[in-house]
């Protein structure tokens, strides 16, 4: 479970997040909508603890997360410009996260990286790892390419790769497919639908398309001017919305 409990951000003067509360359960997929600058980014991005919020009370899995660091939260962000490392072959820009999470814990102990028995089979696991997820999202042939030589898609499914390989409990996907052409879209969002259904894992989904939050979600959560109007079925957004601004940003008949 996802828990925010009145969360508010402000960036100096500016507030961004007016008291955001919300409970997401094991396994839904839930979908962010709202209008551009209505802060499902940094809602997104203070899940994911890259930016911390300015009150409120957050918790994964029942556990409270304030302090706990990015790397070490079990969850994967999904970002619109993928953020991949040009210099790195696909192979490693996936691995990536597996190889922060081996830095990590090895400054927890005494001796360092590749110096640690087992540390060979610790790169063979990491290969593995990569091989697997690769293989999933059908990307297995372009493992020693690098970003600039695949196309949009390709590094999609990079980035989507590189959140997979952490087999992570929730994906946090900021428009993940406002990049692709129309009809890549479609396609994969009929992916990341069947991956959803395939892990049981969390999804928080963020995007612009109404037609898309429609179509994938259990819940859809339609923000505004730093507010959850709304966190219902789809079904029950579109034929009960609680006001006139989700009827008309959902274009409900009402
Ligand atoms: P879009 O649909 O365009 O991606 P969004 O809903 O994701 O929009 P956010 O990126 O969360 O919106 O931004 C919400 C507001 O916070 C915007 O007004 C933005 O300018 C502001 N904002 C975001 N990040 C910062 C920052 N680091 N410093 C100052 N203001 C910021
Ligand atoms: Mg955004």
């Amino acid at each position: 479970t996802v828990t925010l409990r009145d969360i508010h951000k402000s960036f100096g003067d500016t507030d961004v997040l007016r008291g955001v509360s919300l409970d997401i359960a094991d396994g839904e997929f839930v979908s962010l909508v709202g209008p551009s600058g209505c802060g499902k980014s940094t809602l997104l991005r203070i899940i994911a603890g890259l930016e911390s919020q300015s009150s409120g009370q957050m918790a994964i899995g029942g556990t409270p997360v304030d302090g706990v660091r990015a790397a070490d939260r079990n969850l994967s962000m999904v970002f619109q410009s993928y953020a991949l490392y040009p210099h790195l072959t696909v192979a490693e820009n996936i691995a990536v996260p597996l190889r922060m999470r081996q830095l990590s814990t090895a400054q927890r102990l005494p001796v360092v990286g590749s110096f640690l028995p087992g540390a060979s089979a610790a790169n063979n696991a990491i290969s593995a790892r990569v091989a697997e997820a690769a293989e999933t999202l059908e990307i297995g042939a372009l493992l020693n390419r690098k970003p600039g030589q695949l196309s949009g898609g390709q590094r999609q499914r990079v980035a989507l790769g590189r959140a997979l390989v952490r087999n992570p409990a929730a994906f946090l996907l900021d428009e993940p497919l406002s990049n692709l052409d129309a009809k890549l879209r479609v396609h994969t969002r009929l992916e990341i639908a069947e991956l959803h259904k395939r892990l049981g894992a969390t999804f928080i989904y963020v995007t612009h398309d109404q037609v898309e939050a429609m179509t994938m979600s259990d819940r859809i959560a339609v923000m505004m001017g730093g507010e959850i109007l709304q966190c219902d079925t789809p079904d029950r957004i579109y034929e009960d919305p609680s006001d006139l601004r989700v009827a008309e940003f959902i274009g409900s008949p009402k």
